[in-house]
């Protein structure tokens, strides 16, 4: 069984602070990431191997943007995202 099966998937998009590393201008950016809820109940047609690995399984989220624009006007270049692109919740 696919591990997608054991979580919900959807999209979300948060606004996450960072600092542009041309201008130093800091800002609010909307970053999409796609967030996979694990659900409550083990799918139907899980075997053994499945279960375990359900049992360990956690919600997490991984980042879908790569790049922010910044948005000093002065500036408008575009910058690596840093920072972790799992999060484990
Ligand atoms: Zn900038």
């Amino acid at each position: 069984m696919d591990d997608k099966r054991f979580y919900d998937e959807k999209q979300e998009t948060k606004q996450i602070p960072l600092v542009c590393p041309h201008c130093r201008q800091e800002g609010t950016y909307p970053i999409r990431w796609i967030v996979r809820t694990k659900k409550n109940q083990l799918p139907a047609g899980a075997n053994d191997d499945d279960r375990a690995r359900f049992g360990k399984a956690r919600s997490y989220m991984v980042r879908v943007d790569e790049m922010a624009g910044c948005r000093n006007i002065r500036c408008r270049k575009r910058f690596e995202l840093t920072g972790q692109t799992v999060v484990l919740f």
